[in-house]
């Protein structure tokens, strides 16, 4: 009996001490765990860096689905101070509208929310502060260091490549395709050792690289014929993309209406038509790409047609001047909104790409008028728009210069290492 009691004592204290050890052992898993957590969350700026004893800093990266109440709540701020956050932001940029891989700064003075930053885009931040019981909210530039750096590539596959091989991002190579469309067709006259040179504004934060800003000189060696671009803002703030005379990039019309597909017809007056089996004179230029590839005016102007008209089905018309108009056929459907009279402006997405209408596929058809005549609008060169002003024009100079001359410092060095590498 009494061996019975001590051996049941016994048995009670080990499964004690080992219930006890157990919960001290998940106590500790769990910290870690959730330091892990933490670390993971805070990989991409400073770890919950402590500023002072009680404040802490704590980056988080969004992830897909995250909510800012879930985000909140995972800090185990206090209800009241998360629904308080929630609230102030919607009178300056709802929290609501938070954004996957965006970051989030949080300050933290014991264990409560104090202070929350959010990175709204490339250039601007939220920030929401509270003293005391009030907290007030307001939008700010992201303090960047910028600096400026040249990128130097040669097309051996495609543009994309290249640009990839010399460090930049595919934002840069859409300014890039951007600033000269006017000039090359970059869907069709790209060349094996077509060349760029790029100066380039560098955004950096606390010491990190952050992305780029804008291009501040360009030089596009095309088939061996040199395209040169200068950014230039003048002293009343208008800001453009310049060639080395001071005139614009921009023309009056875009050199197509769509980006990165291909001519599949020519304008030609003597066509067999595909699907009528006959000849008809193909008054337009034909653009292969995916049901749904956006289209932009070529120019500024006013709708004078939208909807459907016969075998064009979904039918967009433009006039741009007493002169000139355009025509775009077989759309999928318009962006909202869009009706006759709508001013639209050059580059504007005026539809989609689709078959409707007498097609054999998705494609644009697209047309050009000049005074009421179909016209082949790629044996047309047009004028420029506003080139710098007269007054300005010394600045401009100066200011090409000295941005061509930090191009050519690098193509020089381009140049000398692709010789030794022979
Ligand atoms: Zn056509």
């Amino acid at each position: 009996m009494y061996k019975k009691v001590t051996t049941s004592l016994i048995v009670v204290f080990i499964v004690g001490i080992v219930t006890l050890q157990w919960k001290l052992y998940s106590l500790h898993a769990l910290t870690a765990n959730l330091d892990t957590v933490l670390k993971g969350r805070n990989a991409l700026l400073p770890v919950s860096e402590v500023v002072k004893d009680k404040t802490k800093k704590i980056t988080y990266t969004i992830k897909k689905n995250d909510t800012i109440s879930d985000i909140l709540q995972s800090f185990n701020f206090s209800h009241d101070v998360i629904h308080t956050f929630i609230e102030q932001s919607k009178k300056v940029y709802p929290l609501s509208k938070i954004r996957k891989d965006r970051s989030l700064l949080l300050t933290v003075f014991d264990e409560e929310l104090t202070e929350l930053t959010y990175y709204i885009d490339k250039y601007n931040l939220l920030n929401l502060t509270k003293h005391e019981n009030t907290i007030t909210g307001n939008i700010q530039k992201i303090p960047y260091e910028i600096n400026q750096k040249v990128f130097d590539g040669t097309i051996h596959t495609n543009l994309f490549d290249a640009a990839q091989d010399a460090g930049l991002n595919a934002e840069v190579i859409q300014d890039l395709v951007d600033l000269f469309q006017y000039d090359i067709d970059f869907k069709t006259s790209l060349r094996k050792n077509d060349r760029f040179t790029l100066l380039v504004e560098t955004l950096n934060l606390k010491g990190k690289e952050s992305g780029f800003g804008k291009i501040l000189a360009a030089k596009f060696t095309n088939s061996g014929k040199d395209f040169v671009a200068y950014y230039f803002k003048d002293p009343n703030g208008h800001e453009d993309y310049y060639g080395p005379d001071g005139v614009t990039l921009r023309k009056q019309f875009l050199k197509s209406p769509v980006r990165y597909t291909r001519i599949t017809s020519a304008f030609n007056v003597r066509r067999f038509h595909p699907i009528l089996k006959i000849r008809r004179p193909h008054l337009g230029i034909d653009y292969g790409g995916p049901t749904g590839t956006p289209i932009k005016a070529i120019g500024n102007g006013i709708v004078t047609y939208v909807g459907w008209k016969g075998g064009s089905g979904k039918f967009i018309k433009i006039r741009h001047s007493d002169k000139y108009d355009s025509s775009y056929s077989h759309l999928s459907r318009y962006p909202a909104g869009l009706h006759v009279g709508s001013h639209v402006q050059q580059g504007q997405v005026i539809g989609y790409m689709g078959q409707t209408g007498l097609a054999t596929g998705p494609h644009l058809h697209f047309a050009f008028y000049v005074y009421d005549q179909y016209v082949n609008f790629n044996s047309l060169s047009f004028r420029s728009a506003e080139p710098v002003k007269k007054e300005f024009l010394s600045l401009f100079i100066q200011q090409r210069d000295k941005l061509a001359l930090q191009l050519a410092e690098v193509s020089k060095l381009a140049r000398n290492e692709t010789k030794l590498s022979h």
